[in-house]
């Protein structure tokens, strides 16, 4: 290792808009670590031949984007709890035998997020509400499940999306319907919102609080804008929140640490950085 430039990169179909070289370019600095991480497109009809080789790309390991992580999961030799329950890797790295291994940290950015702005939110875990059921709401509910929360109500528009998740994490998870949101909401002790609603240029997110119990942890991993209008909402009746540039931070975490040996922080600094570079406003 000594005297080879350790280089990952953030790899996927597009990566122009990744802030992955922005955050791991600020902890080797930070660290004054001698590393490098840049981006490498890989064309779709590519992605298969080059995680399947992935040997041969100069690499010590490299971040996912959409749409590739299921292809990545499966290129590898060993995959983490997470990514083996989602069936998709956003984060590679080769072992000391060259093997390729993956992990999804995704969830682990949630819990990143909330342990650092919430401390203690999960000391009773009881029901969490999440709203949608793409790829992080996946992630996410892996997470909670991880820290013991008993029920975990998933919401989506398209209900089918829902009930696959239900039918891969079994006991605990509950598929519900938007009309009986009112309902679902009224046991909730932690609320995230992981659908685009709410996204600038996309359809606001529709939701009355008024049965939300007042301690109830409000989340939304949308983070442009920075206070969605479901934070101002839940803000407003008192409720705890949390936005969610964090958790696009935290997942970069344990990634940086198996590449580069430290263990790097999310700073206040970090998170300003990312916000300007994203042209949010703070
Ligand atoms: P995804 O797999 O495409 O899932 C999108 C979700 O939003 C689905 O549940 C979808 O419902 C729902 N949705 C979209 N438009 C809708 C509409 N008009 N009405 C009702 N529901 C709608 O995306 P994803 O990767 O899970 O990401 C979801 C959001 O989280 C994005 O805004 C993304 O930027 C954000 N995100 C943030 C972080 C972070 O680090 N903070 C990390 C990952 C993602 P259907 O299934 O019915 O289509």
């Amino acid at each position: 290792m000594s005297g080879v430039l350790r280089k990952a990169a953030i790899t996927g179909h597009p990566v122009s808009h990744s802030r992955s070289p922005l955050i791991h370019g600020y902890w080797l600095k930070k660290h004054g670590l001698e590393g490098e991480y840049g981006r490498l497109d890989v064309p779709p009809e590519n992605a298969e031949r080059f995680y399947g080789n992935f040997r041969d790309a100069g690499l010590i390991g490299a971040n996912v984007t959409v749409p590739f992580k299921e292809i990545a999961a499966k290129a590898c030799d060993w995959l983490d709890e997470a990514a083996s329950a989602m069936g998709a890797a956003n984060t590679l790295w080769l072992d000391e035998n060259g093997r390729l291994c993956g992990a999804n940290t995704d969830g682990l950015g949630f819990l990143g997020n909330l342990d650092q702005l919430a401390p203690s939110w999960d000391e009773n875990p009881g029901t969490a509400v999440v709203l949608g059921a793409g790829g992080a709401a996946r992630a996410i509910v892996w997470a909670l499940i991880s820290r013991n929360y008993t029920t975990v109500h998933i919401v989506n528009r398209t209900r089918e999306k829902a009930e696959k998740i239900v039918d891969e994490f079994g006991a605990g998870t509950v598929a519900c319907d938007w009309d009986n949101l009112g309902t679902t909401l009224a046991a909730a002790d932690v609320l995230v919102n992981t659908t685009s609603l709410g996204m600038t240029g996309k359809p606001p997110l529709e939701i009355d609080l008024s049965n939300l119990p007042a301690h109830a942890l409000v989340n939304d991993i949308v983070y442009s804008p920075l206070e969605t209008d479901l934070l101002k909402q839940a803000a407003a009746r008192g409720n705890p929140i949390v936005d969610g540039i964090g958790m696009l931070l935290h997942q970069a975490v344990p990634a940086f640490e198996r590449w580069f040996g430290e263990r790097p922080v999310v700073t206040e600094e970090l998170r300003m950085l990312a916000l300007k570079d994203l042209g949010v406003n703070a």
